[in-house]
């Protein structure tokens, strides 16, 4: 299976988990609206794998390699999520691709993105380029870089020094 395929049953069957316990092939067959030989077929490759502990009749639940997994992937989900809103995305289309993209981002990159949303989020007003932006996006035309906060830019930057 492919890594994406794995990282997006895991993640679901981490929140299935949360909330039922042991997971039945027609509780992830509901959710993805597939029939639920499709879901046997899946649960006993999760299982190989080492996923998942799979007991017919029983349920599933994740192994502690299936678990790490996805906490992993969910995290990455909420943090591209996160940031692709504070861009300007709206939520439906940000989930969806944070969704293909917590797949095979860099963790170089992943690592960046977590910092941005951690330094926009730290700071109590939407910074002046975030608002351009999205008065750029709204408009088309992009707006002039505020002069009067050049100054500030500047005096930032020589703080650094
Ligand atoms: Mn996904």
């Amino acid at each position: 299976m492919k890594d994406k395929t794995i990282e997006d049953y895991v993640e679901l069957l981490y929140d299935l988990e949360k909330e039922k316990g042991k997971v039945h092939t027609n509780d992830v067959a509901n959710s993805l609206s597939i029939n639920p030989a499709s879901v046997t077929e899946i649960f006993q490759k999760l299982s190989k794998e080492g996923y998942i502990h799979y007991e017919k009749y029983i349920g599933v639940t994740l192994t502690s390699k299936g678990k790490k997994i996805a906490i992993e992937t969910q995290e990455k989900h909420e943090k591209i999520t996160e940031f692709l809103i504070l861009l300007g995305v709206n939520k439906k289309i940000a989930q969806e691709d944070a969704c293909e993209m917590e797949h095979f981002l860099h963790p170089s990159t992943m690592d960046i993105i977590i910092k941005f949303v951690e330094i926009v989020k730290n700071c109590n007003y939407t910074p002046f380029w975030l608002e351009r932006l999205k008065e750029y996006v709204k408009t088309g035309n992009v707006p002039d870089c505020p002069p009067e906060l050049y100054d500030a830019c500047l005096k930032y930057a020589d703080r650094k020094k």
